[in-house]
C-alpha cells in the first residue's frame, strides 16, 4: 500500500497515547509510565509515522484516545495536534475529539486544543461513588470531575461527554442510577455507559477470581442495562447506540463512522486500522512501534485483506448495536458480491422473536434483542 488517497468515503483517524499515571484495576489495554524522554521519543515517531503513510485527502474525524491523552503537557499536546491537523492544511475536520481523565483537564491544554479546532472532549469519570473507584482503582475526586467540566465548558468547548462504567463488583442499581444522575446535573452533551468487562490477568479479575465474586447475573446486567436506558430517555437523552446517549446532534461522528465500517488510520502503539478492504495494526509495545516507524516498516506493508463477506458481517454486528440500525439496501450497493439471502432466515427467526424489526430495507434490534447483542453477532457469524 503505497498512500491513502480517500475519495467517496468517510476517513478517520485513530491516535494513542499510551501513557498512564497508573494502571486501573480493570484495564487490560496497552499502556506505558510517561517519562519526559519517552514522551519525547513518541511524538518524533507519530510525527515520522504520518509523515511515512502520506496521507493524501483530510481527515474527516480525528481522535486522540488512549491510555489518558491529558497526561501530555501542554507543549506536547500541541506538538500532537499540530502533527494530526497539518495533513488537514486548511481543513477542518468535522470533529475533533480528545479523550481526559479528570485530573488531567487543565485549562491550558483545553484552550491549545481548541486553537487545533478540536471541539469534542470525553472525560473518563466512569463512577462518583468512593467505593466503585476505589474497587476500579481510579485515584480522583469529585472536586476534580466537577472542576474539570467547568473548565472545559467555560473554554467554550460546548460538545463534552462524561464515561461511566456499571456492573462493577459491589455495585448496587441505586449507586449507578446515582452515578447517571451525578453525570447528568453536569449538563453532558454525551454520556457513554460501559458494563464492566474482567480480564484475565487485570488486578480486578485475579482479586475476584481469589474471592471467588461472581460477575452480575444476566438478569442483573438486564436490569442495569434497562434502567440505564429508561433513566437517560427520561432526562432527555436519546440512545444512539447501544452504550452511547446523546442531545440531539451530538452523536459521535468518528465512532459512528466506525460501526458504519468506513475507513480509519490508527496511528501510535497498538493502534488499528481499516482502510479499503484490509486491516492492519502496530504493534502493543511502543519500543517495538518505535523500530518499526524508524526503519520504515508500516504496518500498513503487511495488511491483512479482508473479504467483503467479513466486512458485511462486521457492518451487520457493529450496525446492529446502533439505534439507526442497518441499512440493507445500502449494503447491497456497496457489497455486490456478497449473497445477503444467507442471513433471512436469522432475521426472520429474530423478528419472530420480537428481537429485530425489518422494515422498508433496514433492520433495527428491538430493546431485548439489543440485550442479547451478542449472542446476535455469534448468529451472524456462523452462517
Ligand atoms: S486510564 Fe484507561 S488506559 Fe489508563 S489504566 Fe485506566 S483504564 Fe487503562
Amino acid at each position: 500500500m503505497e498512500n491513502f488517497e480517500q475519495i467517496d468515503t468517510c476517513l478517520g483517524v485513530y491516535c494513542h497515547v499510551p501513557f498512564c499515571a497508573h494502571r486501573c484495576s480493570y484495564c487490560a489495554f496497552y499502556q506505558e509510565q510517561p517519562t519526559r524522554q519517552l514522551i519525547e521519543k513518541y511524538l518524533a515517531t507519530v510525527e515520522m509515522e504520518i509523515d511515512l503513510l502520506c496521507v493524501k485527502s483530510p481527515f474527516d474525524t480525528i481522535y486522540i484516545g488512549g491510555g489518558t491523552p491529558g497526561t501530555l503537557p501542554p507543549d506536547d499536546m500541541a506538538r500532537l495536534c499540530s502533527a494530526l491537523v497539518k495533513n488537514n492544511g486548511m481543513t477542518k475536520p468535522a470533529e475533533f475529539s480528545v479523550e481526559f481523565s479528570p485530573a488531567t483537564v487543565k485549562r491550558e491544554k483545553i484552550e491549545i486544543l481548541k486553537n487545533y479546532s478540536c471541539n469534542r472532549i470525553t472525560v473518563g469519570v466512569q463512577s462518583f461513588d468512593q467505593k466503585t473507584l476505589r474497587t476500579l482503582g481510579r485515584r480522583q475526586s469529585n472536586k476534580q470531575v466537577f472542576d474539570a467540566c467547568e473548565i472545559i465548558s467555560s473554554c467554550g468547548v460546548e460538545n463534552f461527554g462524561i464515561d461511566l462504567i456499571f456492573g462493577v463488583p459491589g455495585q448496587t442499581i441505586g449507586e449507578w442510577i446515582g452515578d447517571l444522575s451525578c453525570a447528568i446535573d453536569l449538563k453532558p452533551k454525551h454520556v457513554s455507559t460501559y458494563n464492566l468487562t474482567f480480564e484475565e490477568g487485570t488486578a480486578l479479575g485475579k482479586s475476584l477470581m481469589e474471592k471467588m465474586i461472581c460477575k452480575k447475573s444476566v438478569e442483573e446486567e438486564a436490569n442495569f442495562y434497562l434502567r440505564t436506558w429508561a433513566f437517560l430517555k427520561e432526562n432527555g437523552y436519546a440512545q444512539y447506540e447501544i452504550s452511547n446517549f446523546c442531545l440531539p446532534g451530538f452523536e459521535s461522528v468518528h465512532n459512528s463512522n466506525t460501526w458504519r465500517m468506513q475507513d480509519w488510520i490508527g496511528v501510535g502503539p497498538s493502534a488499528c486500522s481499516q482502510y479499503k478492504n484490509s486491516r492492519f495494526a502496530n504493534p502493543p509495545s511502543i519500543s517495538k512501534w518505535m523500530k518499526n516507524v524508524e526503519n520504515g516498516n508500516l504496518a500498513c506493508k503487511n495488511p491483512e485483506i479482508i473479504s467483503e463477506k467479513t466486512l458485511v458481517e462486521d457492518a451487520l454486528i457493529f450496525g446492529l448495536r446502533m439505534n439507526e440500525g442497518v441499512s440493507i439496501s445500502k449494503l447491497k450497493n456497496r457489497f455486490k458480491n456478497v449473497d445477503f439471502g444467507r442471513w433471512d432466515a436469522i432475521f426472520s427467526d429474530l423478528d419472530q422473536q420480537n428481537l429485530l424489526q425489518f422494515s422498508e430495507g433496514t433492520v433495527k434490534l428491538t430493546d431485548s434483542g439489543r440485550l442479547v447483542a451478542d449472542a446476535i453477532a455469534v448468529e451472524i457469524l456462523a452462517v
